[in-house]
């Protein structure tokens, strides 16, 4: 899960990172004395994507203009995204602006902290475009901190008051159980000041209750029903819809998708032993995702029952064409009900899938 601006920066703040003074205000509050910021403040929109800075969501501003400002900073969408919160924050005299990160590389199965002299608003083409100015350096997972040494060859030649910041990011992201904690930019200031201008920290979804997390705020209202329900569930952005049992059977079937030139608009995963009812729950639930014109259903009888299956797959009673694949055990009884409804079977995945393509051409 994402974190805000400034709940990120209050997770920097507490691993010891500086960060600029500031408050968030809401539509509709009075946004009191902010002169306490000095002169001129920063208005940040918080909003979930990157590169706020050039789509105008973030605004320099005399303080004295400030509230009127924010009214109609809250008028806006930020790359489509409407703004509820504002971090107001003091201006800062910024001379150079740095990076640092700190994520996980799914290549090597470690964190990499990554470090540039040359941070703000670029960095993606920077990154892009000249790789070498972006430093990198593996950590073992092993290691609770960063090596002195890491932190020597990421600060390079750069002030040396970046260090201490370096490794604190990197306690701050395992403390966290972050997947991603990101400085950009970490600023010097005229007065030789280090400070964390912005801040990007991603929570590993797996480790929300651990953090204190109630509820993930990144999913979507299905995602959560899904997991109300201990189905593992996944929304794509194609127009076929997957219920299987067990994670082998689902990707496989997405693979078969893939294969025959669909794309899956989501994929659920009921699990083991599944009966009437949530087989029932399951259709409901991917019928609902915007998209799905077919559904294909693709369950293993083992311990579940196929005349369950067909029962839950009539009681859900979608309106989109449902593509059935059961074998094992009561497969004939399943048949059987599904038949009586008119719903299509078939006794293998290829044939199943295949008939979803046929279906579109
Ligand atoms: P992003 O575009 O979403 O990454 O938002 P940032 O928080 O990184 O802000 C974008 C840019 O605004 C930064 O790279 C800075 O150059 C500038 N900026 C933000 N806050 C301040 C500030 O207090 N003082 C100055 N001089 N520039 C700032
Ligand atoms: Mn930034």
């Amino acid at each position: 899960m994402k974190l805000r601006e400034f709940e990120g920066k209050r997770v920097f703040a507490e691993a010891g990172i500086p960060v600029p003074r500031g408050r968030v205000i809401r539509p509709g509050d009075e946004p009191g004395d902010l002169d306490e910021f000095g002169d001129e403040v920063v208005l940040k929109a918080q909003v979930d994507v990157g590169g706020r800075g050039k789509a105008g969501g973030v605004v320099i501003c005399p303080t004295a203009e400030a509230p009127a400002r924010a009214g109609d900073l809250f008028g806006t969408t930020i790359r489509g995204l409407p703004v509820t919160e504002i971090l107001v924050e003091e201006r800062l005299p910024i001379v150079h602006e740095y990076y640092c990160a700190v994520m996980v590389d799914r290549s090597t199965s470690q964190p990499v902290v990554l470090f540039a002299e040359a941070g703000g608003v670029e960095i993606e083409e920077t990154a892009k475009n000249d790789p070498d100015r972006v430093r990198r350096v593996g950590i073992s997972p092993l290691l609770s901190g960063l090596p002195p040494f890491a932190v020597r060859d990421l600060v390079g030649a750069a002030p040396k008051a970046l260090a201490p910041i370096v490794s604190a990011l990197y306690r701050a992201f395992l403390a966290n159980d972050a997947i991603l904690a990101e400085i950009n930019p970490l600023a010097i200031l005229e007065d030789g000041r280090v400070m964390a201008v912005d801040a990007k920290v991603i929570v590993d979804d797996n480790a929300l209750a651990r953090q204190g997390i109630a509820q993930n705020r990144d999913l979507s209202e299905r995602e959560r029903e899904a997991e109300r329900h201990g189905f593992s569930y996944v929304e794509l952005d194609g127009d076929v819809g997957v219920v299987g049992n067990g994670a082998g059977l689902t990707m496989a079937t997405l693979d078969l998708i893939e294969h025959y030139g669909l794309r899956a608009a989501n994929f659920l995963d009921v699990g083991g032993g599944a009966d009437r009812e949530r087989v029932a729950h399951a259709v409901r639930l991917l019928a609902l995702s915007p998209g799905v014109r077919v559904i294909i259903v693709n369950l293993l009888g083992g311990i579940t029952r196929c005349d369950e299956v067909a029962l839950g797959i009539v009681d859900a009673g979608v309106r989109q064409r449902i593509i059935v694949r059961m074998a094992g055990t009561n497969e004939e009884e399943g048949r059987a009900i599904l038949g009586e409804h008119g719903y299509e079977m078939y006794g293998s995945m290829d044939e199943a899938v295949a008939a979803a393509a046929g279906g579109t051409r």
